[in-house]
């Protein structure tokens, strides 16, 4: 049996219990292989979806987490580019079948093979499995093709969201051409929100926030928003009818989506992005057909769009607003999650790490 590395973590083992300490293997890096010691990871409600099997099929114990950067400590011998002492990046895919369409077209989280190895919760041919494990530990090894690199510029906690919350808001921002003389919404501001306004901003786009809760707006502002809705308030909404090229949802529950189409100028788009456990109701035919309106989805970015990314921030000085919480706050993490009360991602210090 090939040698195994030892690893506290955090885990779930079932959908309601709180988290708490285990321990699991890691793989000895082989010749394409990075070894990293985990120093901040990312809290991601992705990794609340799939602790409670929101989504269904969370094998447990589940240790999640998907936005993740370190310091590497081994390389294998073909590795290139990493090396030891240096940082690098993780983020929510650790490999994919690399030789469909889309994989070498760098949309490896499109995989037409349906192929891709997720951080956590997936079937993992590298072993030892039974699954694969995230950020909630301390070390991990990961491929060399699924490693970012770490522009030094970047502060390392601040960066960590980069790797999901960033990718995830930055790809459907240039898929659907965010930029000088275009208006975007960002519905939601918890993680991705957050990470969509600052990105929407610097793209020169004129960015408007919806927001459920009216005592972020002052943050909104801040964080980059030319103007600010409460999506409570339907006199606010209706300012706003049939004027924007893109509206990007990032909300974690179900909603109405009829409230943002009708928002839409003629041919816009609203991209979602959140991920609810429940379906969201649908639009009314009438409000997508007589403008050419339409309704999409994005799901995270490829590698070399993750990459380009990084770069990105670093040149804009972009980077998350987080509070640092100790691993043993995660549960509270959670809770706190649920209540939309997070300002505006929380990353855990991996130091801390009983
Ligand atoms: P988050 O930090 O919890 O933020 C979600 C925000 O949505 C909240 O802060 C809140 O913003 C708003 N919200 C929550 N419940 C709401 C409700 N009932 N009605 C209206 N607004 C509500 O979560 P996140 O980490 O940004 O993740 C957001 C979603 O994206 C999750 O479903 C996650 O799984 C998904 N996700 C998808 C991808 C992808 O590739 N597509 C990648 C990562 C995450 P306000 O207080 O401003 O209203
Ligand atoms: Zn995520
Ligand atoms: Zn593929």
């Amino acid at each position: 049996m090939a040698p195994m590395n030892t690893t506290p973590a955090f885990a779930a083992f079932d959908p309601t219990s709180p988290l708490r300490a285990f321990s699991l293997e890691r793989r000895d890096p082989g010749p394409t292989d990075v070894e990293i010691d985990i120093l901040f990871c990312g809290v991601c409600h992705s990794d609340l979806h799939t602790v409670k099997s929101e989504w269904a099929g969370t094998t447990y114990p589940c240790v999640p987490g998907h936005e993740i950067v370190g310091r590497v400590t081994r390389v294998g011998a073909e590795v290139k580019g990493f090396t030891r002492g240096g940082l690098a990046g993780v983020g929510c895919m650790v490999d994919s079948c690399r030789t469909c369409p889309a994989c070498r077209s760098g949309l490896e989280q499109y995989c037409d093979n349906d192929a891709v190895t997720w951080t956590y919760n997936s079937q993992d041919r590298h072993g030892p499995g039974p699954v694969s494990y995230g950020g909630y530990s301390t070390r991990i090894v990961v491929d060399q093709s699924f490693c970012l690199h770490l522009p030094l510029k970047l502060e390392l906690a601040t960066a960590a969201p980069l790797l999901c919350a960033g990718i995830t808001t930055y790809s459907p921002l240039r898929h659907w051409g965010a930029a000088p003389g275009k208006k975007v919404g960002i519905v939601g501001l918890g993680g991705l929100g957050h990470m969509a306004v600052k990105l929407s901003h610097a793209l020169g786009a004129h960015t408007v926030l919806f927001t459920t809760s009216a005592a972020k707006a002052a943050d909104a502002t801040r964080l980059g928003a030319d103007e600010v809705v409460v999506s409570r308030d339907g006199n606010q909404m209706a300012k706003h009818a049939t004027s924007f090229d893109l509206i990007l949802s990032t909300v974690s529950a179900s909603h109405d989506l009829e409230a943002y189409t009708r928002l839409l100028g003629r041919e816009g788009a609203l991209v979602i992005v959140g991920a609810p456990q429940h379906p969201h109701t649908a639009s009314r035919f009438g409000t997508l057909i007589t403008k050419r309106r339409s309704i999409a989805g994005s799901l995270i970015g490829g590698i070399r769009e993750t990459q380009e990314m990084l770069d990105f921030c670093a040149e804009h000085g972009i980077g998350s607003d987080i509070e640092v919480i100790p691993i043993q706050y995660i549960n509270e993490a959670y809770q706190r999650m649920l209540k939309s009360d997070v300002r505006y991602r929380f990353v855990i210090d991996l130091a801390t790490m009983p």
